[in-house]
């Protein structure tokens, strides 16, 4: 029997499991940028993100922190718990790069101490516009203690990851996050953590090993990425 597709995004398909509270997501090998409107297919870019995306949820989960991963079940797909997606995406930055030099004119590179949480609304119409407190108050996304909790664990995130990762000579220069509900209401990390949302640099250069290859028509995109994950000493 097929199973029944539930939801189908830019990078991913989501399909209902034999549980109830579970479902499957099958990570897609098309690549999107700006917001969809440069878009190409990468035969092997599924696998790699979600290759990538285990090895980030594991190092999370033994840090303690809560994510919607139960289990991977081949090279392009993986059993998770249900979630409501909370439509806000929670960007932590270390360093200033993309939109944050764009917006303010900041030098990139600049290192941003304490790091910076934003919050932006997904929604693909508006262009995913930045949103400040004020505006959510207006929302029915989320209340104050929950997006203060999301701060909170996006920053605790960003720590873990940021150490490890300097740890192997890369720097994370910032990241995108996304929570969802549980059917008991509970926030947990979900979506991907892999070079298509995080920014990656050679440690002391700013050599990207990241999305903006891609963006940024640098070079062999799948290259970078099979580059990271040599330094990581995973295998794609
Ligand atoms: N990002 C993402 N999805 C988006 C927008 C941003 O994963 O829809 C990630 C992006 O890869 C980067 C961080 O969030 O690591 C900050 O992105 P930025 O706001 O600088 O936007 P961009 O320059 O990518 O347009």
């Amino acid at each position: 029997m097929e199973a029944i597709l539930l939801y189908e995004g830019k990078a991913k398909k989501i399909f209902e499991s034999d549980k109830q509270d579970e479902v499957i997501i099958n990570f897609k090998d098309d690549a999107t940028a700006f917001n969809a409107q440069k878009k190409d297919t990468f035969s092997e870019k599924g696998r790699v993100n979600l290759a990538f995306s285990r090895y980030f949820f594991d190092l999370l989960h033994e840090n303690g922190i809560k994510t919607h991963v139960i289990s991977f079940i081949d090279e392009s797909s993986m059993r998770a718990k249900k979630v409501d997606i909370i439509p806000l995406e929670v960007v932590v930055r270390n360093f200033a790069a993309g939109s944050l030099c764009r917006r303010l004119g900041f030098e990139k590179g600049m290192a941003l101490t304490p790091p910076l949480c934003e919050f932006y609304l997904k929604d693909d119409d508006l262009n995913d516009p930045i949103l400040c407190r004020e505006h959510i108050r207006y929302m029915n996304t989320a209340t104050e203690e929950e997006l203060a909790y999301m701060e909170q664990q996006a920053l605790r995130i960003n720590e873990i990851i940021y150490s490890f990762m300097d740890s192997k000579g890369i720097t994370l220069v910032d990241h995108k996050l996304e929570f969802g509900k549980t059917l008991d209401g509970e926030i947990i990390l979900a979506d991907e953590i892999s070079p298509d949302t995080c920014r990656f640099w050679v440690k002391g250069t700013m050599e990207s090993l990241d999305k903006d290859v891609y963006r940024e028509d640098k070079g062999d995109l799948v290259g970078s990425y099979k580059k990271l994950a040599d330094i990581l000493g995973l295998e794609l």
